[in-house]
């Protein structure tokens, strides 16, 4: 028996940033601004209101394997506080958010009636930051 997934399962991660209220939602500007001075990422759309499996407003960060080892840790040490969601793009959507995520800072609820559970496993989309700064 081979119940051992493989790492290659893994074509991409998303973070997702929740925030709720004003206070938040400054929080959730704050570490945007810091997060394209400083990664390599493609940084998704507001989205002021819930949506999806989401159980608050979140924008979306989707980032490339190779730089999980320095911006979940940095993201660890900068959440102010925030939810963040961080789970792996394999071709299972509602496994890789229910069961097989991390969060940083206090879990949500995920709503993952709706996922599939068998879909195309997501490349990092394309990259919109031009960081300039060292993490
Ligand atoms: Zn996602």
């Amino acid at each position: 028996m081979n119940d051992v997934r493989p790492l290659g399962e893994i074509a991409s991660y998303h973070a997702h940033i929740y925030f709720d209220g004003q206070a938040e939602r400054q929080h959730a500007e704050w570490l945007r601004l810091r997060i394209g001075e400083r990664f390599r990422v493609r940084l998704g759309n507001w989205h002021d209101r819930k949506v999806g499996p989401h159980d608050q407003a979140m924008y979306q960060v989707s980032f490339a394997k190779e730089i999980f080892g320095s911006f979940v840790p940095w993201l660890m040490l900068n959440h102010k506080g925030l939810s963040i969601l961080i789970h792996p793009n394999t071709s299972n959507p509602r496994r890789d958010h229910l069961v097989d995520p991390v969060w940083i800072g206090r879990p949500l609820d995920v709503h993952g009636d709706t996922l599939p559970d068998d879909d195309e496993a997501e490349e990092a989309l394309e990259v919109n930051t031009e960081p300039t700064l060292p993490v």
